[in-house]
């Protein structure tokens, strides 16, 4: 079986495997722009993996709700972890199997999947209420995800470039790099394209943009970036609620 992506908008991607483990990263699946969230939700009946790359909202999304009733286990970072398991995320499913920590790599399912914890530029801190303090959840991370006979996709999540992202293609290989381009929180066009430089993917697909009126930067300006500094990424631009097949190298 092939490896099939699904970009529900913002961060937020399903990863079937090619042995058909379901991974749901950075799951807002009910964010402004995913019309059909309600019935993919209801859908999502089997899933094994949470990965949550920090802790805002945007990002931990509907992590909760769906862990709880799918049993799917969390992957995150240890403080990000503990600060999910104060939302409701039961904390059996958040022990220390799938909990990491930066330049880690969580070996799972006998090596199936392959989640490195590699660092970004950002916040990170969970809200339960928009009155409520923040708990305090660590350093936000990217996510290498690396799949036997599939792919190895890199999650930049929330981010900023910095020159330290060319450390992740030394250690691995990236087919795809879900790059977030959106300005105003992260990187713009121009900064993502100089992030693909360091990280050097076969292809790249943007995410982080469109979700809020704030969220300025556009497939076509990234795309224009990308061809200014002669990139060979190739790009590829979902709609929301698209489901793509991936190749593997
Ligand atoms: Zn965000």
């Amino acid at each position: 079986m092939e490896t099939q992506l699904t970009w529900y908008g913002q961060s937020a991607f399903k990863i079937l495997t090619p042995t058909g483990k379901v991974l749901l990263v950075d799951p807002w699946l009910t964010n402004p722009v995913f019309e059909k969230a309600k019935n993919e939700l209801a859908a999502l009946e089997h899933v094994d993996l949470i990965l949550v790359t920090h802790g805002h909202s945007d990002h931990v999304g509907d992590a909760v709700e769906i862990g709880k009733r799918t049993r799917a286990k969390l992957v995150a970072t240890f403080d990000l972890s503990a600060a999910i398991v104060t939302l409701g995320y039961p904390s059996d499913l958040a022990d220390m199997e799938t909990t990491g920590h930066m330049g880690g790599t969580l070996t799972l399912f006998g090596g199936e999947v392959a989640v490195t914890f590699v660092p970004a530029w950002h916040g990170s801190a969970v809200s339960k209420e928009e009155t409520a303090p923040p708990v305090y959840a660590g350093t936000p991370a990217g996510l290498v995800i690396a799949l036997r006979d599939g792919p190895t996709i890199y999650h930049t999540g929330d981010t900023d470039l910095f020159s330290d992202m060319a450390l992740v293609s030394r250690f691995h290989k990236i087919d795809t790099m879900l790059v977030c381009i959106g300005d105003h929180f992260t990187m713009g066009p121009a900064r993502a394209a100089e992030a693909v430089r360091l990280v050097n993917p076969r292809e790249v697909i943007p995410m982080h943009y469109g979700t809020f009126p704030v969220l300025t930067g556009t497939p076509a300006a990234f795309e224009d970036e990308l061809k200014k500094r002669k990139l060979k990424a190739q790009l590829r631009v979902m709609k929301i609620g698209e489901t793509i097949a991936m190749r593997a190298r």
